[in-house]
Parts: C-alpha cells; sequence; structure tokens
C-alpha cells in the first residue's frame, strides 16, 4: 500500500481482513499518516455530494459509520449537523435545479423560508435571500477518529505500517509475478501495488511504468474564525448556492472556505491569502459574522480525475498494479466503502456483500475509462 491517507488506511483494513490472509505493509513517505489532505478537510458527511459513481460508495459507508466496530473505534464517529444551502433571488433557478437532482439522491432534501434558516443559522442575512434547502440528515464526522480505527484493525490485523518510507520506483520482479518496490529506505518485494497516493498517484503510477490515468489536484483554502455567539457549535452548515463560500460552527470556531478549486501539482499546499481574503468577502456580503482576523489557515489537495469521480480497482493492463486514488472532495464520507471496494476488486475480482442491494457502476471508476482501450472495452 502506497499511501497512509484515508485512502490507503481504510483499503489496507480491509485488504488485511480478506479472508485469504494476505501479508500487506503500508509505506508512507511522511514522518506522520494523514499528513497531507486527510489532515485538512471539512470533515463533513452529505449524501447528496459527488460524482454519481462515486455515490454509492457514501451510501455503502453509512453503516460503518453509524455503527464503527468497537474494537478498534470506541467513540461515535458522526455527530448530526445539518446543511443549509442557502440562494440569492438571482440564484433561484440553482437552488431549484439542487432541490430537483438533491431530493432524487437524498429525498428528506427539503426547502425552508429564509426567515426559517436565520432562525437555525442566525448571523445570515436572510433579507437578501431567496430560497434555502435543508439537508438535515448530514453529518460532521470525526475524522481523526476513523483514521485511527482504519489504522487499529490495519495493525490489529497484522498489517505493518513504515514511514518516512516514500516508493520512488517499482519494476516487476524478475519471473513476472509481482514487483520489486524501491524506497527510500530499500527495497520490498511484493505481489500487489495498490496506489492510494493522493495528489502523487499519477506520479507513483509513472514510476511503476504504468500509465497515469490524468489526475489533477485542486488546492482549497480553509480558515478558522472566532465565534461570537453562544451555542453556534450546534447550528447547521451553510453554504452559497453555487458553492462561492461556505461555513462550519466547530466548537467555539467557524471553518471557513472560499470553496476554490486552483489546480496545482503535487505538494505540500499551502493557503493563499487572496483566497483567504476572497473568502472573507463573501462570507461577511453574506452574513453578520463581521469577520476581521483569523485564527488559523490551510489548504489541501482535492485530487480528481478527469471526470471527477474516482479511480479504483487492478489496473486491466497490469493487473498487479491497483489503483485507489481520485477521492476528491468526498474522499473520508467514501472511505468505508472506497477501501472495501478496492480489497474486493483486488483480491476476489469482483465487489463483495458490501454492496449487495447498491448499483455501483463499476465502469464509472474503472482505471482505463480514460483510454481508448478502456472505452473500447466497455
Ligand atoms: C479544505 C478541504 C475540505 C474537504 N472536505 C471534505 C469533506 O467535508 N468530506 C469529505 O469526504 N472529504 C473532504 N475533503 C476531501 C478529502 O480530504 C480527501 O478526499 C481525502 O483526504 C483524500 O485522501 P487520500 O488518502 O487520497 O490523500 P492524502 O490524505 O493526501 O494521502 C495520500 C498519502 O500518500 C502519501 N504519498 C504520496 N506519494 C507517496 C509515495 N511516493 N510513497 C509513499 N507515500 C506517498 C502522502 O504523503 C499522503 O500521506 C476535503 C478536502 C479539503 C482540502
Amino acid at each position: 500500500m502506497v499511501g497512509g491517507g484515508i485512502a490507503g488506511v481504510s483499503a489496507a483494513a480491509a485488504l488485511v481482513a480478506n479472508p485469504s490472509g494476505p501479508t500487506v505493509m503500508l509505506l508512507e513517505a511522511e514522518g506522520q499518516l494523514a499528513h497531507h489532505t486527510t489532515g485538512r478537510s471539512a470533515a463533513q458527511l452529505i449524501e447528496n455530494y459527488g460524482a454519481n459513481p462515486v455515490r454509492p460508495l457514501t451510501t455503502a459507508s453509512l453503516p460503518y459509520f453509524r455503527e464503527p466496530p468497537a474494537q478498534w473505534c470506541p467513540t461515535p464517529l458522526l455527530r448530526r449537523q445539518p446543511v443549509l444551502t442557502v440562494g440569492r433571488p438571482d440564484q433561484d433557478d440553482v437552488i431549484e435545479q439542487q432541490l430537483r437532482t438533491g431530493r432524487a439522491a437524498n429525498p428528506a432534501i427539503a426547502e425552508i423560508t429564509p426567515a426559517e434558516a436565520g432562525e437555525l443559522f442566525p448571523p445570515l442575512r436572510t433579507e437578501r435571500l431567496s430560497r434555502v434547502l435543508i439537508e438535515p440528515d448530514s453529518s460532521d464526522i470525526d475524522v481523526s477518529a476513523l483514521h485511527q480505527a482504519f489504522v487499529r484493525a490495519f495493525v490489529g490485523q497484522g498489517g505493518t505500517i513504515e514511514t518516512l518510507t516514500r516508493v520512488d520506483a517499482a519494476r516487476p520482479a524478475p519471473g513476472g509475478a509481482g514487483w520489486i518496490v524501491e524506497t527510500t529506505r530499500g527495497e520490498r518485494e511484493v505481489d500487489l501495488v495498490v496506489n492510494a497516493a493522493g495528489a502523487w498517484g499519477d506520479v507513483v503510477a509513472s514510476r511503476a511504468e504504468v500509465d497515469p490515468v490524468g489526475l489533477v489536484p485542486k488546492r482549497r483554502t480553509a480558515f478558522m474564525v472566532a465565534s461570537r455567539w453562544d451555542g453556534s457549535a450546534g447550528w447547521p452548515m451553510a453554504a452559497d448556492a453555487e458553492l462561492h463560500w461556505y461555513l462550519k460552527p466547530d466548537g467555539p470556531q467557524f471553518l471557513c472556505s472560499p470553496a476554490d478549486e486552483t489546480p496545482s501539482e503535487p505538494t505540500d499546499a499551502k493557503p493563499e491569502e487572496i483566497d483567504v481574503a476572497m473568502a472573507i468577502d463573501r462570507i461577511n456580503e453574506a452574513t453578520t459574522l463581521e469577520i476581521r482576523s483569523v485564527r488559523s489557515s490551510w489548504a489541501g489537495l482535492r485530487t480528481f480525475a478527469p471526470d471527477g469521480s474516482m479511480v479504483i480497482g487492478p489496473d486491466p493492463a497490469v493487473p498487479s498494479f491497483v489503483w485507489c486514488v481520485g477521492q476528491g472532495g468526498t474522499g473520508i464520507q467514501t472511505s468505508p466503502g472506497a477501501g472495501q471496494l478496492v480489497a474486493d476488486l483486488a483480491l476476489d475480482g469482483r465487489p463483495g456483500p458490501t454492496f449487495d442491494g447498491l448499483e455501483l457502476d463499476l465502469a464509472g471508476l474503472a482505471p482505463d475509462r480514460f483510454r481508448p482501450a478502456g472505452a473500447a472495452a466497455d
């Protein structure tokens, strides 16, 4: 397993639990797991979110989130936190469209009046609003507890983790079966390489001489501001209808974002002052938060395949190279399902019982879907 973000640890935990009893090692370039995008998210579970092929992975993840295995996860993972989508009069059509598509994904989505929205989130400038949607069953995710649960399950079932171990290249092992993986701490011989390197997914593939899929890391900025309202921790998240900003109460603070998507090289992303300033302007226009100072800010790379969906499963051209990338903006909320699907496809060749009754779109997740030969095989 290459990468110890949420994608890597969730897949590693599912792989090591497979009845075939594989030996699994997780190699992470940084000194700490979850240093990159996983440690920088907004930690929200929104069923009505993400590319269509990804949505069944969120649905498949719900049982795990609602009842995590007590052995590995002693605390609850979810705290109910509804999401308000707020629209000005010029955004009526956007809200109408979201209501229609949103209800198909989650029938609980409803329209409420701006005044009702103001009761739920008092700083909203409701006089500027026309239509508001509420997704009442959305939740805040305890990302740290979730990541830890996968790590505990992985190590508890025999998996090993090596940090400060960057995978620099991989070449076929002599005889043709398996790989020699070259790392900053020596070579490892393995049967399968699972690529969960996030923004570096295509770099890892190229260095194994596997065709890249065209991943684009996109920077998203977030920052914290103090709340001057009692009880704001219990308020919903609020987002602009066109996602020009969002705000999430987080204890005595608000997590704020301009919801930017600036293409980037794979790197340790840093926030740009201009993006923070833009978010402050937009949020101050839509609310009475009167943000003047920022307590902390950060940025992370949300990495997308060309069609915005994930890339999951063995590469048809090189089946011992397994993809687990393109988590985009839904990598946390899909991780229990996505990790299980990676393990099922890598070791059993087909989705297991976790996906019974769900309409999985495997073609929409297939590693070769951007290649001419893959298109012909559809
Ligand atoms: C501001 C923001 C808000 C977000 N909000 C949400 C949200 O509300 N809900 C949600 O579900 N998702 C959200 N996301 C998206 C989510 O955080 C990502 O989809 C997810 O964290 C991606 O996980 P990952 O494991 O693929 O990547 P990462 O966490 O980046 O992990 C990849 C790992 O691979 C390692 N690596 C790379 N190359 C190598 C190599 N050669 N050798 C060894 N290791 C290597 C890296 O060091 C890294 O640790 C948000 C993201 C951001 C930035």
